[in-house]
């Protein structure tokens, strides 16, 4: 749901910039088949629909209303491995080689955005920056220093400041996490959508899916108008929409 304010609903300012997705919304109205069905047109359907439409499948996306219009197009647009002070309680919880991981897989994730971007040609304001947690307090610091010694435990980059860019002032210490990004994520979801588009595989909007089912070892994945059946879905909806057996939710 989006922020309520003084009787209207609040936009993001990356929907100010970017309001237009697709030229032209296409509503699924009629059956068609598929090697792999994505429900949801937010960031994580549309990059495994891009990711696997360039490995030469056939995808069909199901978006309810618009494409990263939702979380992705409210979200506070950083790419970051940094997520609060988390690697301490990672290290503590479930030890060095999963800390890494995490940490690696986020940093992987910061190449593969930046390089899809140039590989596409998408115009979407991303910029490298540096990321920072930081305090105020003097209480706190003691926190953030052991947030450093956590990263640098695996070897992961991460440096103890006492100033930030830019100078809010009062600053008491800070954990910096150099080269990580900011992007439109609304503007990288419509280059993504182009890709996809010219790959072959189809995005539809305005199409709600209201039951998936199984049938003869594949998927029939229905809105109130029309079918996909296909070998493969994936339930990109952020909350799951359906409890099925076999289904995997993370
Ligand atoms: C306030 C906030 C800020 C955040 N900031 C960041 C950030 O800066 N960086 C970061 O990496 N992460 C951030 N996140 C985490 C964020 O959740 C993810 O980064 C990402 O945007 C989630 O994308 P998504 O595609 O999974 O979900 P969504 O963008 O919500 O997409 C899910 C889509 O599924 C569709 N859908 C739902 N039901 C159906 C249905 N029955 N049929 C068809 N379609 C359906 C929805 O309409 C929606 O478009 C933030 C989260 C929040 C809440």
């Amino acid at each position: 749901m989006r922020p309520f304010l003084g009787g209207r609903f609040m936009k993001s300012l990356w929907n100010g910039l970017e309001p237009k997705i697709l030229d032209d919304k296409k509503v699924l109205d009629s059956n068609c088949n598929a090697d792999v069905c994505i429900i949801g047109g937010g960031i994580t359907g549309i990059s495994t629909a891009y990711y696997l439409s360039k490995s030469g499948k056939k995808v069909v996306v199901l978006e309810r209303d618009s494409l990263a219009d939702k979380t992705t197009g409210n979200s506070t647009a950083k790419i970051t491995s940094q997520h609060g002070l988390f690697y301490k309680y990672l290290l503590d919880d479930y030890g060095q080689d999963f800390a890494k991981s995490y940490y690696s897989a986020n940093q992987e994730a910061i190449s593969r955005i930046k390089s899809i971007i140039q590989e596409e040609k998408i115009d979407c304001d991303f910029e490298s920056q540096d990321s920072y947690v930081f305090t105020q307090s003097s209480r706190e610091v003691s926190n953030i220093e052991d947030e450093v010694k956590a990263v640098k435990s695996f070897g992961g980059e991460a440096e103890f400041v006492k100033s930030i860019e830019p100078n809010l002032g009062n600053v008491k210490g800070a954990i910096k996490f150099p080269n990580q990004a900011k992007f439109n994520p609304r503007k990288y979801v419509k280059g993504l959508a182009r890709a996809i588009e010219n790959n072959g595989s189809e995005i539809y909007e305005n199409s709600k899916v209201v039951s998936v089912k199984n049938e003869n070892d594949e998927y029939v994945v229905s809105t109130d108008k029309a079918s996909v059946r296909a070998k493969y879905v994936v339930v990109a909806t952020n909350y799951p929409i359906i409890n099925t057996p076999r289904f995997l939710f993370h």
